[in-house]
């Protein structure tokens, strides 16, 4: 299901995406980061993008700015 995919394209969410290390008003739901598992606090909308991932069955789409970029680096030095 490419569609799924696309859905969960973390560069498409990015710009919108309120991301905290301190609940704020914005950000008041709590996610960890896949790679190094930090908790951080997000808006509502990126929660629900996280927990409907995991209900259906995804690995963790949250990765926190640091780690995401480490991720860039690879896939630059991959290609
Ligand atoms: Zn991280």
């Amino acid at each position: 299901m490419v569609r799924l995919r696309e859905e969960f394209d973390a560069d498409r969410t990015e710009s919108i995406m309120q991301v905290s290390e301190y609940p704020t008003e914005k950000t008041q739901f709590e996610v960890f980061c896949d790679m190094c598992g930090e908790v951080f606090f997000v808006d509502e909308i990126t929660f629900e993008k996280v927990s409907h991932a995991f209900r259906e069955g995804f690995d963790n789409p949250f990765v926190c700015d640091g780690c995401r970029g480490e991720l860039d680096e690879l896939a630059y030095s991959e290609r």
